[in-house]
């Protein structure tokens, strides 16, 4: 998912604003879009499913425009099959004794399930199946304190990775875990007399979106919130960093520096470091586009063969993983990729940055088989996944996970190359050389905690 929030002490088109900055978040999450904001009194929030541009047209972008808005919060929503229901949509918004609320989550919290029964016990109610109604509760729940301590005392509860942006009528608030494993940045407009605007948001591409500029990164563990007196912190719990390491090998924009570590650099590094541990006599390298990109400029950069643009992608398509049955993927590939006649008699390096069910892997060399390549060598710029993510990337269902129930060999007869090679762990570290990286997918070892219940299987949520 994306997130995004504004705080701005002069009257400015939130509604706007917001519109444009979860636009561009939108490789984030294609689901279902949201946003709201409020002027100090009135309240005003619209989502659904969809992309922004669909649920967003100029009359429903009106319905939530506020002629002195103050703040503003919006979310794209990126969750796993079955789960794509309407009333899911964010932000939630709640009427509890701090006022309305409304929040827009990223991640998951591990132990949203028993945080929620023990509630259920004691008499809450819940509307939804999301998370974000769990947290808003705990605040809600804390009627003796006010919001920041109360929002402080629910992340004390709440486990897991997460970043999250919650505004009441006057206040934005950012938070994120501990570990930091989602990422949120904090940016500001520039104004000519006086304060300028903050944001809070996912990524940096969403505040220059803005016209704002990036001040820093929200500290794992730490808590920002803005009102009129300005920006403020609260450090709730001390920061012990891992961040997501697919952060950089896919998820965020490639113009995106999280944690101070930029995402184009680093999967070209990426890259140079395939290239150094499976090198291979070929005449180019071509990237799966656009995930593929980085990496194999980076490969095509240490090992000298050329890079080649070998397949087209209709830029109308969306993000392949987000169909949500096998076959709709499987035709969702085709209407994406074809091949161009670069690899026409080539013996062609491929490189992706992740391979997850083998499926579209598979397709993509039969497409260049079909084309003519003569021979496909297949690269990857992340270790094989083996494992659930359960704080937010929904990397699928482990039965799903082809490499947790196949060796490297299997995998490399199932999608049909002639050789197949993935980064190790230690070489994606060397690559991405920021703080410490969450690599549980490969390696199992998960650094915030694992969810108690899990009942289908189906472990990653929104
Ligand atoms: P596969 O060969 O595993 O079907 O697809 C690999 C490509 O699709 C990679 O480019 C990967 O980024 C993307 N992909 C496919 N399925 C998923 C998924 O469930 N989650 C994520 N994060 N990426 C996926
Ligand atoms: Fe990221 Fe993998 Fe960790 Fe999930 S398990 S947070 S996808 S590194
Ligand atoms: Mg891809």
């Amino acid at each position: 998912c994306g997130v995004f929030g504004m705080y701005s002490p002069q009257p400015l088109d939130l509604a706007w604003m917001t519109y444009l900055g979860i636009f561009a978040l939108q490789h984030r999450g294609q689901e279902a879009a949201g946003i709201a904001v409020s002027d100090g009194d009135k309240f005003h929030v619209e989502k659904d499913l969809g992309l922004v541009t669909q649920v967003f047209d100029e009359r429903r972008l009106d319905s939530v425009r506020l002629a002195n808005a103050r703040v503003s919060i919006g979310h794209v929503r990126y969750s796993t099959t079955g789960s794509n229901l309407r009333f899911n949509a964010q932000p939630l918004t709640t009427r509890t004794n701090k006022g309305i609320l409304g929040l827009a989550h990223n991640g998951n919290f591990v132990n949203a399930r028993e945080v929620r029964n023990q509630m259920l016990m004691e008499g809450a109610l819940f509307a939804t199946t999301n998370d974000s109604e769990v947290m808003l509760n705990l605040i809600a729940r804390e009627s003796h304190m006010d919001l920041v301590e109360a929002t402080a005392a629910a992340m004390q509860q709440l486990e897991g990775g997460y970043a999250c942006v919650l505004m009441s009528r006057t206040a934005l608030i950012g938070f994120r875990d501990p570990n930091g494993v989602r990422p949120l940045v904090i940016g500001q407009r520039d104004h000519p007399e006086g304060i300028g605007a903050y944001v809070i948001a996912s990524e940096p591409c969403a505040l220059f979106a803005v016209g704002a500029r990036l001040l820093r990164d929200v500290l794992p563990g730490e808590l920002v919130w803005i009102d009129h007196n300005g920006l403020h912190s609260l450090m709730v719990h001390p920061a012990r960093p891992t961040p997501c390491s697919f952060e950089w090998i896919y998820f965020a924009r490639s113009d995106s520096q999280l944690d101070g570590v930029d995402t184009h650099a680093s999967r070209i590094r990426m890259g140079e470091q395939l290239a150094r541990e499976f090198p291979v006599d070929a005449d180019i390298v071509v990237p799966v586009p656009d995930s593929g990109m980085g990496a194999a400029i980076g490969y095509a950069r240490e090992s000298g063969i050329p890079f080649d643009y070998g397949l087209y992608k209709n830029p109308y398509a969306g993000r392949t993983f987000l169909a949500p049955t096998q076959e709709a993927r499987d035709l969702k590939v085709k209407m994406k990729l074809s091949p161009t006649s670069a690899v026409r008699g080539k013996r062609v390096v491929l490189i992706d940055d992740s391979i997850v069910r083998g499926t579209t892997s598979r397709q993509i060399v039969n497409l260049l088989r079909e084309a003519g390549a003569t021979e496909v060598h297949f690269r990857v710029s992340s270790p094989p996944i083996k494992h659930p993510c359960f704080y937010g990337i929904d990397t699928a269902a482990r039965k799903e996970l082809v490499a947790s129930t196949h060796s490297i060999e299997q995998i490399r007869e199932l999608i049909g190359a002639d050789s197949l090679c993935f980064i190790s762990e230690r070489g994606l570290k060397e690559a991405v050389s920021g703080p410490g990286l969450c690599l549980a997918c490969f390696n199992g070892e998960y650094p915030a905690g694992i969810p108690l219940f899990n009942d289908t299987d189906k472990l990653a949520l929104e």
